[in-house]
């Protein structure tokens, strides 16, 4: 991965002008960065670099990505921020700011200290979103490369993000971004559980995924059939959530049946119910697994319909049914809802009013100072679930 092929994706939304911006950056930061490695042996700059590569997947704006390439360049090189914001404006070097002082945060991870924790996140978060943001890329690009770090350090890594950042991605609906986290936290914290789930999994892995596609053919050729158009996947389940399950409702490996579960894609609202009816004719709904969470989404914005039925083979199966805006949301929450103006692409964003209750969260921490204070004060569980 380079710079070429960087800005090869990022030429689909960003325009010439940009591009230009993006590039002059990757250049500053490379020299600032230059003879620097990381531990991998690698040079430095392929750390930010692929840093940008995630947010430019998110599609955020012009401003993050710069930013991103220049992440670490006041930490470690002799670049001041003056120089920063002489080159690329003072919203980036707010930004690079942002995640210079976050960087220099010490997160405790004792429980009783977790509210201090989250209160400094949340102060950082206040400033401008965007640097959680950048701050959550920089660190799923910690964790993808986490086996060059010492193990005392892996496992310290693994603990701070499970306890704090995936959390965070949570409550922002980047479940791209948690996912991912969570599976590489548990593959360092609890190696073994984590590959006996990963071994059991392949096992019967040939015979789910026939299951799988023979499910998917019945239901296309219905959707088909009622005239409408949808993309059906199955989505195999996430490591960790399948090791919480076990681990929660104390259960073996075998006694879990949803290893994969299925999603409907389709283009409006009105399909999404069409599909849900054609879905409890094909089969069985259970009893209090129907969930509508597009009537009524998440407070991360999430949206979906959840049903489980009584599949073929007499086990239960879970679908999801989304429209393709709803899925963007699923998998990028917050980052999915920057506004752009008419006409132009990606420029500075703006939050849309839909997380309302993130802005009166980020006024409420301002008031008080006391962490323990503040987390009382916030009554919903912001960061338990
Ligand atoms: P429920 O009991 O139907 O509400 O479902 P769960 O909370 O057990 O979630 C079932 C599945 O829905 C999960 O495995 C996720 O794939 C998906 N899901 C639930 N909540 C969210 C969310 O906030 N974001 C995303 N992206 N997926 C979610």
């Amino acid at each position: 991965m380079g710079i070429e092929q960087l800005l090869e994706k990022a030429a689909h939304y960003f325009k010439e002008n940009d591009l230009n911006r993006i590039k002059e950056a990757y250049e500053f930061a490379e020299q600032a960065h230059h003879g620097q490695v990381r531990k991998s042996g690698e040079p430095y700059i392929l750390h930010p670099l692929a840093v940008a590569d995630i947010l430019v997947d998110m599609q955020m704006d012009v401003t993050s990505i710069i930013a991103a390439l220049l992440h670490d360049v006041v930490e470690d090189t002799t670049v001041s921020l003056e120089a920063v914001q002489d080159k690329f404006g003072p919203t980036c070097a707010m930004l690079v700011d942002g995640l210079t002082k976050l960087e220099r945060i010490k997160f405790k991870t004792k429980e009783e200290q977790q509210n201090e924790n989250y209160r400094k996140m949340l102060v950082a978060m206040a400033q401008d979103m965007r640097v959680i943001l950048i701050k959550l890329a920089d660190r799923l690009h910690n964790m993808r490369t986490l086996k060059y770090q010492s193990e005392e350090s892996q496992r310290r890594i693994a603990d701070e993000t499970l306890e704090i950042f995936c959390p965070i991605a949570h409550r922002l609906g980047i479940s791209a971004i948690k996912w991912e986290m969570e599976d590489i936290s548990l593959r360092y914290l609890n190696p073994q559980q984590y590959y006996r789930i990963v071994n059991l999994m392949q096992k019967k892995r040939t015979e789910r995924e026939q299951y799988i596609e023979d499910v998917i053919t019945n239901i296309k050729d219905k959707l088909r059939e009622m005239g409408i158009e949808g993309d059906i996947s199955g989505r195999p389940k996430h490591i960790y959530s399948i090791y919480k399950k076990m681990s929660s409702r104390n259960k073996q490996f075998n006694e879990i049946y949803d290893l994969m579960a299925l999603r409907v894609v389709v283009d409006n609202i009105k399909d999404c119910y069409a599909a849900l009816g054609i879905i409890h004719t094909l089969w069985k709904p259970m009893p209090g697994r129907f969930k509508d969470y597009i009537a009524m989404p998440k407070p991360n914005m999430y949206q979906s319909l959840h049903t489980t039925v009584i599949g073929p083979k007499g086990e239960p199966l879970e679908v999801q049914i989304r429209t393709w805006e709803m899925h963007k949301t699923a998998e990028y929450g917050i980052a999915a809802h920057w506004t752009y103006k008419e006409g132009t692409t990606a420029p500075e964003g703006t939050f849309s009013d839909k997380m309302q209750w993130f802005r009166e969260i980020l006024e409420l921490q301002k008031e008080t100072d006391n962490a323990a204070e503040f987390m009382e004060s916030m009554k919903m569980d912001f960061f338990t679930d």
